[in-house]
């Protein structure tokens, strides 16, 4: 007894840096207490003599974590070992992930009425008259009760989280604070004092995401506070936005929004982007109301009192910016010649049923990259789910790359135990899985097998680095086929070439291969030694190291070459890489329209 005692009461800590220049703040948060949450132990943060529970957001966010604070992560309990891996994993992920936006460059311009400087939150240019923000409260007649109103916050903001983490973080932010509170009254107060701890901290932009949940609630209650849009054309002007309203805005006549106090990194400003409103922070308090100003947001400014000339040339920006997007997005389903008329396919990397559609409609002429890592990232999935998955997006295209498993190093599934590593980037990643987890690729090979029913597929096995690999698990597909009793003469099998040692081999992999597909976003961090999550080490992406590499892997192979890694949307890296011979870019969704339209000025 007292042997399961100390084995279920063990305890598992590490050390974990936080990296990026953000903290460690609501979004992160958010999804790593949700994480954590679903292991049966204890999991405790400590951070300058402070210990919190991990498990929830707001005493996590307590620490107040800094880059390069460096906290204690304690995990006790029966999944003690299982979630520290896989939360120190998802850690990882998530400060790599958590890009700060700096400042965003301005453009110049030149303005003959009188101008006001500001930061750009997103580029556009806006000409409407000026509006401050006014809302108007009205009271429903509604029957619900705190806890109901609470209930259908809650899944609102479950339904929005598919949308942007930052509904996700508000949904755990509120499960948090409800725990203390009977009433709206207590979660005023509760509210009121949380945000004040915020205050003169980092993580003081998202005092507004405590404003917006408590306002969820409250009109959830019937106390809607409405935001009055008028029905004209208008830019509007407000000390700030709770996250919430952007949504709204999307429905009215918004031409741009200019914002006083708000950060070009808060969900706010997150949310504006994703819109794509041209949007400026700036002092409103210095704007004429009502009148008709001319907000410029790729230079920064909004002109207060705009010439005739000023006016002229924002209409020529706008023209010339809409121009162009919607001449790249109607030429999007055309294929991409350069002006000698040499043909490059422009495929998509996608990581899931949706992304595959989204990038049908932007586009793209197949797959060059099904990174399926991403689509099961939650629990383990069944060979039916994994099925359907990939019968669902091999209908998408006629060509289809599917790459199998390529966890480890920055990638984790919290489902899929790998013994921590003193240097996972240099671990079990990839093919390499095939020694760790050969059940999880058999059923994974199964379900593509049976989804490809015929169809001319590819199959891709990631970070192989010796041509033993490779037929190893070309062979383990095989013998998969074999025992289900699948035809699988329809499927190519390729590998992903990004592990350096592959540049020396090609002769040999020629040999066995069916295709290449280069993922210089590894090949760049293995070439160079420096991790690709690396908050200080960064590599010049256009390195001529990189493009002598790729010359080497097009000069020798003598089997059809893609390239799927970030180097294949950079608009400096595309000419050479055509140069170079490749005639297979594959890019992320949205980059499609607009690799395209590079091509054809090749
Ligand atoms: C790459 O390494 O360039 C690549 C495309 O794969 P991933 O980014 O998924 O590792
Ligand atoms: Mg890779």
């Amino acid at each position: 007894m007292q042997f399961f005692k100390n084995l279920f009461s063990k305890s598992f800590s590490t050390q974990l840096m936080v990296t990026s220049s953000n903290g460690f703040h609501l979004r992160p948060v958010a999804r790593f207490t949700t994480l954590a949450k679903s292991f049966s132990c204890d999991v405790t943060a400590s951070f300058n003599d402070k210990s919190v529970d991990a498990t929830k957001v707001n005493t996590l966010l307590s620490l107040s974590l800094e880059k390069q604070n460096t906290f204690t992560l304690t995990t006790q309990g029966k999944d003690a070992q299982k979630a520290l891996t896989a939360l120190q994993t998802l850690f990882e992920t998530l400060m790599q992930d958590d890009v700060e936006v700096t400042a965003i460059q301005k453009e110049n311009a030149n303005y003959a009425g009188e101008t006001l400087e500001g930061d750009i939150i997103s580029k556009g240019v806006a000409i409407a008259t000026a509006t401050v923000y006014e809302t108007e409260t009205i009271q429903h007649d509604n029957s619900l009760t705190f806890k109901d109103a609470i209930e259908k916050t809650l899944q609102n903001l479950e339904k929005k989280s598919d949308e942007s983490d930052i509904y996700l973080a508000q949904k755990e932010l509120l499960s948090a604070l409800v725990e203390k509170c009977d009433s709206i009254k207590d979660l005023e107060t509760l509210v009121t004092e949380e945000s004040s701890k915020l205050q003169g901290t980092k993580l003081a932009a998202k005092s507004v995401d405590y404003q917006d949940i408590l306002q969820q609630v409250k009109t959830a209650l019937g106390m809607e506070i409405k935001v009055l849009f008028p029905q004209h054309d208008f830019i509007l002007l407000a000390n700030d936005l709770l996250p919430s309203e952007i949504a709204l805005l999307s429905e009215t006549k918004v031409q741009g929004v200019i914002l006083k106090q708000t950060s070009i990194n808060s969900h706010t400003a997150i949310l504006l982007r994703a819109s794509g409103i041209a949007s400026l922070i700036a002092n409103i308090d210095k704007i004429p109301l009502d009148k008709e100003i001319l907000l410029d947001s790729f230079a920064g400014v909004v002109v207060l009192t705009p010439s005739s000339e000023d006016i002229q040339k924002a209409k020529t920006i706008q023209e010339k910016t809409k121009k162009q997007k919607a001449h790249s997005d109607a030429k999007r389903f055309e294929s991409a010649n350069t002006a000698q008329g040499k043909q490059i396919k422009v495929f998509a990397n996608v990581g899931d049923v949706a992304s595959a559609k989204v990038a049908k409609d932007a586009g793209a002429e197949g797959i060059g990259l099904l990174r399926s890592e991403f689509l099961f990232k939650s629990k383990k999935p069944t060979l039916e789910a994994q099925t359907k998955a990939y019968t669902e997006i091999f209908e998408t295209f006629e060509d289809i790359t599917v790459r199998t498993l390529d966890v480890g190093g920055d990638k984790a599934l919290p489902y899929l135990h790998i013994p921590l590593e003193n240097n996972p980037f240099l671990g079990i990643r990839g093919v390499r899985l095939f020694r760790t987890h050969p059940e999880i690729l058999e059923e994974q090979l199964h379900a593509i097998f049976i989804a490809a029913e015929g169809k001319k597929i590819k199959i891709m096995f990631p970070m192989v680095s010796m041509v033993e690999e490779f037929n190893k698990a070309k062979t383990f597909a095989q013998n998969v086929a074999q025992k289900q009793n699948i035809d699988i003469s329809n499927i190519d099998f390729g590998i992903m070439v990004e592990v350096p040692s592959v540049l020396f081999l090609i002769e040999a992999f020629n040999e066995v291969v069916d295709f290449y597909s280069i993922g210089t976003n590894d090949l760049t961090q293995y070439l160079f030694a420096v991790e690709r999550t690396h908050p200080l080490l960064k590599v010049d992406e256009l390195s001529p190291v990189i493009f002598s590499a790729l010359e080497t892997i097009v000069n020798q192979a003598t089997k059809p070459i893609s390239i799927c890694g970030e180097l294949a949307a950079n608009t400096a890296a595309i000419e050479k890489l055509i140069n170079l011979g490749l005639t297979t870019l594959s890019v992320n969704p949205k980059s499609i329209a607009q690799t395209k339209e590079h091509i054809r000025h090749v």
